[in-house]
């Protein structure tokens, strides 16, 4: 087995990203989630709260770029470019980044029919320098765009395996073995992957899957087979609590959000960290975890997507 490259693009990020830059980075630090609920089923909650890694990067976008910045580097380019749809987090960080690294960005939106105005998050991104070059649906699922050798390619939602890599640096091994369980939102499941990789054997980790149908499961399963590891490490996709598919919510969903950041203090995202966090509220109720479990739940971010949810931001 070939030794870990991480070291030494943690280096390579030392030394190349601004002063500046750093300084608005903060390392989530885990801490306590007190809800009634879940106090009555004897079941205790730590949050990891990757939101506030920084203050305009969504939470592990920031994970799933950062060793994509090496990678660009080394092949010496000087434009990023990746897929999203209009309100794409993963587009909105990369931007951000490029902006204030100096290099230039490229974000293929699904959706002819929008410009840069149709949305904060677009606008933000087009301030920021990103290129925006608009696809017709048919074009966005080929994703055949012609690219110069200086444009460092990234695919939609930052998958790729740097993107998996930085998300193995989300939590140590040390931290996970303090839990029986830990939760965290599924979308392109690169986060949920690079988290399974870090994590061992005794701690169990629920990916919950905010799309439709039960494939990211099996996607999970293929992963798995191709990267086996040194222990067991038992994982679970849940695929029945996407709420009628990405992006898409119930009322039971949006009321359990506002009444737990009405009794937590807990801001979600109804796309991802809030079905993540309503699964596992399900679950304790459900008593699907024994008196006495430790877990932990990883805040992945949204915050800025909320804008596109006007029910709940008021
Ligand atoms: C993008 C995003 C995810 C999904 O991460 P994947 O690595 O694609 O599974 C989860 N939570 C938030 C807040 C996101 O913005």
């Amino acid at each position: 087995m070939s030794s870990s490259p991480i070291p030494e693009y943690e280096a390579i990020l030392q030394q190349r990203l601004p002063a500046a830059f750093m300084a608005e980075l903060r390392a989530p630090v885990i801490e306590p989630l007190a809800y009634a609920p879940w106090q009555t089923a004897d079941v205790s909650v730590d949050v990891l709260p990757c939101d506030r890694v920084h203050p305009v990067i969504s939470g592990n976008k920031w994970y799933k770029l950062k060793f994509n910045l090496v990678a660009a580097w080394q092949q010496d380019c000087n434009t990023l470019a990746s897929f999203g749809g209009a309100w794409s987090n993963h587009l909105h960080a990369l931007a951000y980044c490029a902006n204030r690294l100096g290099m230039n960005s490229i974000g293929y939106v699904r959706g002819d029919e929008l410009d840069a105005d149709a949305n904060p998050m677009l606008r933000d991104a087009q301030a920021w320098g990103m290129e925006l070059r608009f696809l017709t649906r048919e074009q966005y699922r080929n994703k055949q765009v012609a690219l110069d050798a200086t444009t460092w390619l990234i695919p939609e939602g930052g998958d790729n395996e740097w993107g998996v890599l930085g998300c193995t640096t989300l939590l140590t091994p040390e931290q996970a073995a303090a839990y029986d369980v830990v939760v965290l939102p599924w979308g392109t499941g690169c986060t949920c992957i690079g988290v399974w990789r870090a994590v061992t054997h005794v701690t169990r980790l629920w990916g919950v899957s905010v799309l439709k149908g039960d494939w990211p499961a099996r996607q999970f399963a293929d992963y798995r087979h191709a990267h086996p590891q040194p222990d067991s490490r038992p994982a679970e996709i849940l695929t029945t609590y996407h709420c009628g598919g990405y992006g898409r919510t119930t009322a039971e969903l949006l009321s359990f959000i506002r009444k737990f950041g009405d009794n937590t203090g807990l801001s979600l995202d109804p796309v991802y960290s809030g079905k993540a966090l309503f699964a596992l509220d399900e679950r304790i109720r459900k008593q699907a975890l024994p008196a006495g479990s430790r877990v932990l739940f990883i805040h992945t971010g949204g915050l800025q997507g909320v804008r596109g949810f006007q029910s709940l931001t008021g």
